[in-house]
């Protein structure tokens, strides 16, 4: 039983006692942490920013998360950071809510929505990039479709739609800063592996971070190679359906070969 007192109440803490009295709902229930990651994942995670980098997908900017192993409502990403200098000391728990679980005064990513609403629409992804890959720029602003030149990037045959942050939200700074601009963003990737970012970028997911990583590499050769072949000026042969799909299948199986490869070629460096 809470007892108020005259002096609390004259005091002006009348307010502070009613919610004493009537709590609402349970913030902490909210805000507690899922618990600590399984090591491999965080290793993952880091290493995924640095591939990134090292691959010229994500320079100074862009952001790579993965879900949480226990528990599909959470996911993890570094705090604002470069992510060539990401370490596991800068990966932070985010709600699906985009929001820091426990930030301890460290800065987030202002484009963390892209992550939080795509975890939510989409339960197959275990792994999100988002970032300005250059090569893909031009295929957000000219209409021409970025399509499976070759087989490394048979994921694109179900194709990449074009998101309009001017459709969602009319004029902007071009970035992904509310949930609401999220979720507009999730809409348009729908069940498809890439969406890009009309004047800023690229989304890609994956089942998992090596995945995610692969696809964000080959989105990034297939953009160059395609402007390369239509630069040729004939006719461009892409991949068929059926190619795509037995393509995808085969080259499913050795993900595994490149992200050792890229893994190894960091512990290299100094
Ligand atoms: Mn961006």
């Amino acid at each position: 039983m809470i007892r108020v007192t005259r002096r609390q109440v004259l005091g002006g803490s009348a307010a502070a006692l009613l919610g004493a009295l009537h709590p609402g709902p349970r913030l902490g229930a909210q805000t507690a942490s899922a618990g600590p990651p399984a090591a491999q994942l965080l290793e993952d995670l880091v290493a995924a920013n640095r591939i990134l980098a090292d691959q010229a997908v994500l320079d100074g900017y862009g952001h790579v998360s993965a879900r949480h192993d226990r528990d599909p409502a959470r996911f993890l990403m570094s705090r604002s950071l470069a992510p060539e200098l990401v370490t596991a000391a800068d990966v932070m728990e985010y709600g699906l809510d985009s929001e820091p679980i426990d930030p301890r005064g460290r800065p987030s990513y202002l484009e963390r929505y892209i992550h939080g609403e795509i975890y939510r629409a989409r339960p197959d992804v275990q792994a999100i990039v988002h970032s300005h890959s250059p090569s893909v720029i031009p295929f957000g602003v000219t209409g021409v479709p970025l399509r499976p030149l070759y087989h490394m990037s048979a994921f694109l045959a179900a194709g990449a739609p074009v998101w309009d942050i001017r459709a969602a939200a009319g004029d902007t700074d071009m970035l992904v800063r509310t949930p609401a601009i999220g979720q507009a963003l999730a809409r348009s990737l729908g069940s498809h592996a890439v969406v890009l970012m009309r004047g800023h970028g690229v989304v890609v997911v994956g089942s998992g971070l090596p995945h995610a990583v692969f696809r964000s590499v080959y989105t990034e050769v297939n953009a160059k190679l395609q402007a390369q072949a239509m630069g040729l000026g004939g006719p461009v042969t892409y991949l068929s359906p059926e190619e795509a799909k037995r393509a995808e299948g085969s080259v499913g199986g050795t993900l595994g070969r490149p992200w050792e490869l890229w893994k190894r070629k960091l512990r290299r460096d100094p």
